[in-house]
């Protein structure tokens, strides 16, 4: 099953990305953890993508395409979830093309519909374990040991550097001009799935497995 999350930062895909992960054996394809792992590891594209990351704008179409054909490569047979990608209207219909080379094709688009005002709020609190990357909320969604990270036991967290109110006004923008596109395209193809992201993150799951019939 292929399965794209659409929404802006801080809707909480990367959490519900999780739930699927561990419960339902889903690749997780973020293409945001994808970058920030190129930068991790300073490769090439990781300090050419740098100053862009950092302030929030959207990297190109060619850098973010020959990520995820490395991992469809890697992952031929898996269930995949993208999270984050595609963005821009170029990614969806690239998706598009090497899916249907492979004879597969998209289950359902997962869009996550939340309030700007929840937005700030949820990346205030957001912060991440350095070794896994996994997703918490101070105070929605703590560590259940205090410390310690639920899936690695990982005891260092940081929060990331374009999770500030500023670049995060950037981001919705950009969101909101160059997503607009990649809704009506999947909308018109009737997979896309609205769903209310302000709701409990309980909520949300249960809608989401409805959606995939899980
Ligand atoms: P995210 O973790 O999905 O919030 O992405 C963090 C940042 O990575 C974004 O603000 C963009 O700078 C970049 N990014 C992630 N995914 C994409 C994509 N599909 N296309 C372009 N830029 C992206």
């Amino acid at each position: 099953m292929i399965v794209v999350f659409l929404g802006p930062s801080g809707c909480g895909k990367g959490t519900q990305a999780e739930y699927l992960k561990q419960n339902h054996g889903f690749i997780h394809i973020s293409t945001g953890d994808l970058l920030r792992a190129e930068q991790d590891n300073k490769t090439e594209i990781g300090l050419q993508i740098a100053e862009d990351m950092a302030n929030g704008k959207l990297i190109s179409d060619d850098i973010i395409l020959a990520l995820v054909n490395k991992q469809l490569d890697l992952y031929p047979e898996s269930s995949l979830l993208f999270d984050g990608f595609p963005r821009t209207l170029p990614q969806a219909e690239a998706l598009e093309n090497v899916l249907r080379e492979a004879h597969k094709e998209i289950s359902c688009v997962v869009d996550f519909s939340v309030s700007e005002k929840d937005l700030y709020a949820r990346i205030e609190g957001r912060f991440i374990c350095v070794k896994c990357s996994a997703l918490y909320h101070d105070p929605h969604r703590m560590p259940r040991e205090h410390g310690v990270c639920d899936v690695c036991s990982g005891t260092e967290f940081t929060t990331r550097p374009d999770d500030k109110p500023e670049v995060l006004a950037k981001r919705l923008e950009w969101f909101k001009n160059i997503v607009a596109p990649v809704r009506a395209f999947y909308k018109q193809k009737d997979l896309l799935k609205t769903l209310d992201a302000s709701q409990p993150i309980e909520q949300v799951r249960e809608e989401i497995l409805s959606f995939l019939h899980l």
